[in-house]
């Protein structure tokens, strides 16, 4: 059994870790942290059958055994526990959003006696997505995106919607001409992202978070859609995320290596 720690354990992310670790019978869970909730019942804050209190401290980590821990927390805090992670020999899976080129290059540099991979979207779905529409972009000549999440996102678009249009961009570049002349509404072709596809943002009160790539050339059109519900969709990829670390030294970066797609 794999001992398993999580950073941020009551807050969205970390409470939801929490669970899915404590189901898994090949993990085990060890030690909760996270300041703000310190001193109370991990059973009040997540779905667990545990007897952990939730830690101030990093070192419950290290006093608990931990092999791996996971952080979903903020990103100044997140520079501090992976630092931690690292000097403490610890594995780590990272899905805190908001690092820099410089804070990669820094965990890159940190982790020489055990491994870290930060990933911005542990939803498999979403991965394949990406890889898809990829995979698709050469035989079309039009493609947009419509990301649709809930009305509590405050920026726009998603991070995934510039990651998709990035590669997209990056496996072809022939794509048409917007063929508008006539804007009646500013917008109304949506922004543009990167390599100058549409992206249309959608905030909608009931959804989550939801994505579709529609690509379309002569007499066909192709739509790859992702949908995910609740934060249950990010746990398969973090679990596959913290079985897999150990065995990729140094920083990985997404889950696609662990994926296998080619
Ligand atoms: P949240 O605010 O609900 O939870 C964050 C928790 O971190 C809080 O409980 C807070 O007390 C705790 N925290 C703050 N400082 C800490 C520290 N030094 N040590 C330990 N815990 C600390 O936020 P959330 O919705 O759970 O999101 C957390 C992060 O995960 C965000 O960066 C979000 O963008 C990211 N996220 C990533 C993915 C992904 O697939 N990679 C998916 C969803 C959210």
């Amino acid at each position: 059994m794999t001992r398993v720690g999580v950073f941020g354990a009551a807050g969205r992310m970390g409470r939801t870790v929490c669970e899915a670790v404590a189901a898994d019978p090949a993990l085990e869970l060890v030690a909760a942290v996270d300041p703000h909730h310190a001193g109370i019942d991990l059973r009040r804050v997540a779905d667990v059958d545990s007897a952990l209190q939730v830690a101030a401290s990093p070192d419950a980590l290290v006093d608990a055994g931990a092999e791996v821990v996971v952080d979903f927390t903020v990103a100044d805090a997140a520079r501090q526990n992976i630092a931690f992670a690292a000097q403490h020999g610890l594995h780590a899976v990272v899905g805190t959003t908001g690092f820099t080129d410089a804070d990669l290059a820094a965990i890159e540099a940190a982790f020489t006696e055990s491994s870290c991979l930060v990933a911005a979207n542990f939803a498999i779905g979403a991965v394949l997505m990406m890889r898809f529409a990829e995979l698709a972009a050469p035989w079309f000549e039009t493609v947009e995106i419509i990301e649709l999440h809930h009305d509590t996102k405050i920026d726009a678009p998603s991070g995934t919607a510039m990651r998709t249009a990035e590669r997209i961009a990056a496996a072809s570049s022939e794509w048409a001409d917007d063929p508008t002349t006539t804007t009646v509404v500013e917008g109304a072709r949506g922004g543009e992202g990167p390599g100058g596809i549409p992206i249309h943002s959608v905030r909608l009160r009931g959804l989550f978070a939801h994505q579709e790539v529609l690509l379309g050339t002569a007499g066909q059109s192709l739509s790859i859609r992702h949908d995910t519900y609740d934060r249950t969709c990010y746990m398969p990829g973090v679990l596959l995320a913290v079985k897999h670390v150990a065995q990729r030294p140094g920083l990985t970066i997404g889950l696609e290596p662990l994926l296998d797609l080619g």
